[in-house]
């Protein structure tokens, strides 16, 4: 043994403490309603694009930042393709927009709950969490979130867990009000009737994240971005840096968004109907679901911990919380085709005592 593996290893800077590892793998189960990506698989052309590509060029780096699937991004979204970033999943983007408007040391506002990586990206960073409760009408507390006086606030609109949405006014009046840089997490945009996207036009301290993880059915490939300010987007590739999107990822991203509309278009759709089914199948069992815009729906349950362990035992798996701020414990569904839908109730119906 050398002298220096007898040595402890280097401790990480304050912060990292508050951190642990994701724990994101549910483990095999024959259905998964566990993580809110598209149930209905991946879309064709994407899926084609992917089986077509050339294996050999993956010798050369791809584009530093994405810029063919940029201007695709943009012609998709309604802008300029100088005001979109890309990244290794949107939670790429979020870091970087952390680390980049976070001001080493300073502090972002978010509400609770909330998308669960937020304190995590926040922390890696060195950025502190201040969170707020929702107001009574579930929606955004913009005073309290300006009071705070931040360096960063963070909206998430269709909110991960609740799937209530933030009024654009209300985000408005906050970017309005506020000097430091706004993101407004919309990774479940196509399940949402408002388009959050002309904020970007008009107030130059939002940025906007979005995915192909969720409603374009390609989580796998790891592709998100950002929509914001040309000024906002050199920063936050400056702290994001090069090759973030991967040649592969690239090539069916691309596909999905020119030629996959209209699939993405059916399989929302076919959400919406069976959302509201879901729903009022669970009202009729006597359970209160919250109402969501997005692809999932979340049902406050005493015993949800317990519920979601039984569910799995029968295969099927569902994201147990066990106490959410201002609602305690709950079970987020993803929704998915009708067949899935219907083993949810079954093992459902059997797990609840
Ligand atoms: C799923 C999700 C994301 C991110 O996903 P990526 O796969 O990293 O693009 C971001 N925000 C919210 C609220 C989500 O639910």
């Amino acid at each position: 043994m050398t002298q220096s593996s007898t040595r402890r290893p280097p401790v990480s800077r304050s912060g990292f403490d508050q951190v642990s590892v994701y724990d994101g793998d549910t483990g095999l189960c024959a259905i998964d309603l566990s993580d809110n990506t598209n149930l209905w698989g991946v879309p064709p052309s994407a899926l084609r694009a992917l089986e077509r590509f050339s294996f050999a060029d993956t010798r050369r780096y791809p584009p530093a930042y994405s810029a063919e699937l940029k201007d695709s991004l943009a012609r998709y979204t309604g802008v300029d393709p100088s005001m979109v970033v890309t990244g290794c999943g949107s939670d790429d983007v979020l870091d970087a927009a952390i680390r980049a408007f976070g001001n080493h040391q300073g502090t972002l506002t978010c509400c609770d709950p909330t998308f669960s990586m937020i304190p995590v990206l926040a922390r890696i960073n060195g950025v502190d969490v201040l969170s707020k409760p929702f107001d009574a009408d579930g929606d955004i507390p913009v005073d309290e979130m300006l009071s705070a006086r931040s360096d960063i606030i963070y909206v998430c609109s269709p909110n991960n867990p609740t799937g209530s949405s933030a009024a654009i006014e209300r985000i408005r009046s906050i970017a309005d009000q506020f000097d430091g840089l706004v993101i407004v997490d919309c990774a479940y945009a196509e399940y949402s009737c408002t388009s959050i996207t002309p904020l970007v036009e008009s107030c130059s301290n939002v940025l906007i994240t979005r995915t192909m993880s969720k409603a374009f059915g390609l989580a796998g490939l790891r592709v998100g971005y950002g929509l914001g300010n040309p000024s906002i987007v050199c920063e936050v590739e400056k702290s994001r840096g090069p090759y973030k999107v991967n040649a592969f990822a690239g090539v069916a991203a691309i596909a999905a968004i020119e030629n996959d509309l209209p699939w993405v278009e059916a399989t929302v759709a076919e959400m919406l109907v069976n959302r509201s089914r879901l729903v009022s199948r669970l009202e009729k069992l006597g359970a209160s679901p919250i109402r969501s815009d997005g692809n999932f729906i979340l049902l406050p349950l005493s015993d949800a911990v317990e519920v979601s362990k039984r569910m799995f035992e029968t295969g099927v798996a569902v994201r147990a919380f066990a106490n959410l701020a201002g609602i305690g414990p709950a079970l987020r569904i993803t929704i998915g085709p009708w067949e899935m839908m219907d083993a949810f109730l079954t093992a459902f119906e059997k797990s609840v005592s």
